[in-house]
């Protein structure tokens, strides 16, 4: 991944810095079929650390191109649906965002980052993997007890910070300085690869503080309702919480 900062190869992500933008104006960089539409500005979430890609349109002359994927290479290649015009280089596009689906997919990765916290800070547990789909996941912990009530206790543990309204915060720090929070340490230093040298940091002030690339609501009310809807055990100490967001 050639990702520095807020750009991708040509292109200046602009979702990185703001999370609320749906729609913008960019210029066609480059554009071929087989490969994807590479824009000078970008609000697409590619993919990553979890959170699946954002999907939407490009408008341009009277027509419109949707964009069912990304791809990560050199470029940040935006993927048309088949059978789309594709915007020669050059052409001037308004770019949108479905957003029903961007905003749920961000209250859903902000959930998963209340739900890790608290579990980290009332058991001790590490994540070991997961998956999130727009308004549900699953999170795998590292817990060889598992207490009475845990799946009850956790949702309502996870609520009481969401009801607390914690703001939620973005920022980007030079790498030694990153890692110098304990928090990140735990989450992240093998994760991030030497050559990054800007660490985006996600804060939910006084519960949560990782490193990572996706987007998320303000302030932790704006999650909703988080619901444990299952704990499985897969394994000695694996633990599998199944969630919803309603
Ligand atoms: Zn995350």
């Amino acid at each position: 991944m050639s990702g520095s900062g807020e750009h991708h190869g040509h292109t200046h992500r602009l979702e990185l810095s703001d999370q609320s933008v749906r729609e913008w104006d960019a210029v066609v960089v480059a554009a071929e079929p087989e490969v994807g539409i590479v824009l000078d500005r970008s609000a697409f979430y590619p993919g990553g650390g979890g959170q699946p890609p954002d999907e939407g349109v490009l408008l341009w002359d009277g027509v419109r191109t949707r964009i069912v994927g990304t791809r990560k290479g050199d470029d940040l290649y935006l993927i048309p649906a088949e059978g789309d015009p594709l915007p020669p280089a050059g052409t001037a596009v308004r770019g949108a965002l479905n957003d029903e689906r961007r905003t749920a997919l961000m209250r859903t990765h902000s959930g998963l980052h209340v739900l890790t916290g608290v579990v980290f800070r009332d058991y001790g547990a590490l994540v070991t993997g997961g998956n999130m789909e727009p308004m549900s996941a699953r999170m795998d912990f590292d817990l060889a007890e598992v207490p009475a009530d845990f799946k009850d206790r956790v949702a309502e543990a996870c609520n009481a910070e969401i009801r607390a309204d914690r703001r939620i915060d973005v920022m980007t720090l030079p790498r030694a300085n990153a890692f110098a929070i304990p928090d990140i340490i735990r989450t992240a230093t093998n994760l991030i690869p030497p050559e990054i040298e800007v660490v985006r940091i996600v804060d939910i002030v006084g519960l949560d503080t990782q490193a990572d690339g996706g987007t998320h609501v303000a302030s932790t009310a704006m999650i909703g309702r988080l619901e444990v809807v299952k704990m499985e055990s897969k394994g000695r100490g694996f633990r599998r919480l199944r969630i919803r967001i309603v």
